[in-house]
């Protein structure tokens, strides 16, 4: 694989893409659509431009946000993939595999920016297994989320 090639896909493992090209354009946008279709602060998205994009297992299904743009999402899971707009299509960076290659440049729709999340690299930090509550069973955890990587067939037998 050269560095020009990325993959990733859902939480479940349904979808999968891959995008052969390079991968210039990765942004958070806080506008109050992106933070209900990711359920999230922000979304954090790079655009494909002249990337070529394949969906290699599965296709996500699409909710029509507004009259130009649609989200695209794993029907399975929920996990949030795609913006299609009319000037091209972004794909959630936490989706990708290889998240830490795709730093966001630049930040959009701050209008409608949270502004605690400003703050949030100031919190205090723990690693997961430091959860008190948590950590009886995180230690005995199965995770069945799908690897950082593609199968040839997925769930294992
Ligand atoms: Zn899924
Ligand atoms: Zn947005």
């Amino acid at each position: 694989m050269s560095d020009d090639t990325h993959t990733g896909g859902c939480q479940c493992g349904a979808i999968r893409f891959r995008i052969e090209g390079a991968l210039t354009e990765a942004s958070v946008c806080h506008c109050r659509m992106c933070q209900k279709a990711f359920g999230a602060f922000y979304a954090p998205l790079v655009s494909v431009r002249d990337a070529k994009l394949v969906w290699t297992r599965g296709e996500p299904k699409k909710f029509q946000s507004s009259n130009a743009v649609a989200r695209g999402f794993c029907a399975d899971c929920g996990t949030p993939l795609t913006y299609e707009a009319p000037d091209g299509i972004a794909l959630a960076i936490g989706a990708f595999d290889n998240p830490a290659n795709l730093a966001p440049k630049v930040q959009w729709g701050v209008e409608a920016k949270l502004a605690f999340t400003d703050t949030i690299p100031s919190l205090p930090q723990h690693d997961t297994l430091a959860d008190g509550n948590a950590g009886t069973f995180l230690k005995t955890l199965v995770s069945y989320q799908h690897p950082d990587h593609d199968t040839d067939a997925w769930p294992p037998k």
